[in-house]
């Protein structure tokens, strides 16, 4: 009887531990299952990517876009396939202000199949609304959530996934001056960073973009696109952890 139990709470830790090893390789920021991931790119230059998530929403490239021209700045939009179906003058507005667009998921659903058809289908569908708004096939990929699972290498079809390696304060008491200062403070040579500023509830990240480019100036980066910052950096020191 109490071998059983042994064995019983034996399997239930492996089982448990195994579980947890495959959500944090599904989630990892520099690793994919059979692909390379761009999350950080070393780089001798003071160099740092600005990255976008979800939408395009008006109301987000409204905010956004301006601050972006008055810095000169060039940026990453990681778009939604449906989003973009929905709102194609949004994508227009973005490449022609010289931006790039990123393949972002046709629906934002975490992907997490063994098959590659569902990614395909996602990443093509997605493809087809961009170059319908006119803009240019993505070159990069960011999976929803930054999930990333075995189907997914065989339906890259040449896109390089693309994560970060800084993300937003989730947390951010001291308002839109603080929540800058933060993502000011953690950028290094080579940076990815991901801001969420496309919808209603994202003032305060809308509202921190100034100080965000001022401060990144500041500290004398100059901020460009994820694939001039992949292009730019040292091509045997891309993270790939
Ligand atoms: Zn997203």
């Amino acid at each position: 009887m109490k071998r059983r139990w042994i064995v019983a709470t034996a399997l239930v830790v492996t089982l448990t531990g195994a579980a947890w090893g495959l959500k944090a390789a599904m989630q990892a920021r520099c690793w994919a299952f059979g692909a390379p991931v761009l999350c950080r790119i070393e780089s001798d230059e003071k160099l740092v990517a600005l990255s976008f998530d979800d939408g395009p929403t008006r109301a987000g490239l409204d905010a956004i876009l301006p601050v972006l021209a008055k810095h000169g700045a060039r940026a990453t939009f990681f778009v939604i396939g449906a989003e973009v179906e929905s709102y194609p003058d949004g994508v227009r507005r973005i490449a022609a202000a010289g931006h790039e667009v990123g393949n972002h998921s046709f629906d934002h659903r975490r992907m997490i199949s063994p098959f590659s058809t569902a990614y395909r289908d996602a990443l093509a569908h997605t493809d087809r609304a961009i170059a319908a708004a006119g803009a240019p096939q993505p070159k990069l990929f960011r999976p929803p959530y930054g999930i990333k699972f075995t189907g997914l290498a065989r339906a890259l079809d040449g896109k390089t996934i693309a994560m970060w390696d800084f993300e937003e304060p989730v947390a951010r008491p001291g308002g839109a001056r603080a929540y800058a200062d933060a993502v000011v403070a953690a950028a290094r040579p080579g940076s990815i960073i991901l801001i969420h500023p496309m919808y209603a509830s994202r003032t305060i990240e809308r509202e921190a973009l100034p100080h965000v480019l001022t401060g990144l100036k500041s500290r004398g980066f100059r901020i460009v696109t994820v694939s001039d910052l992949a292009a730019r950096g040292r091509a045997d020191a891309i993270s790939r952890r």
